[in-house]
């Protein structure tokens, strides 16, 4: 099916900050679809799940940061469940993984 984050055009124009005040705008490779477009249906279901993710989390008026730290994830973490590009569940059972390995 078509992919939702770039509509099917592979590509998203983004800003790049330059973090002095300017920026521009760029083409990126779509990072859901990897370029391809489309994505399959297993992808959609993920990135539906993501925006529920999302959704709930704003409904509950949190942002990024505190709800990836209620979570003890990493916000990169949390977007990447967010954007669909992993679900929570990989998310959570890494950060368990690793848990495992935090040895003193
Ligand atoms: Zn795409």
């Amino acid at each position: 099916m078509i992919c939702p984050h770039c509509r099917g055009k592979k590509v998203n124009i983004v800003f790049v900050d330059y973090s002095d005040g300017t920026g521009e705008l760029a083409k990126r490779i779509c990072p859901t679809c990897q370029g391809a477009g489309v994505v399959t249906e297993q992808q959609a279901a993920q990135i539906d799940a993501g925006r529920a993710l999302q959704a709930d989390r704003r409904a509950r008026g949190l942002t990024l940061a505190q709800e990836a730290a209620r979570l003890g994830i990493s916000p990169a973490e949390l977007s990447a469940a967010e954007l669909g590009h992993r679900t929570l569940d990989e998310v959570l059972s890494r950060k368990e993984r690793f848990a495992v390995l935090d040895i003193d």
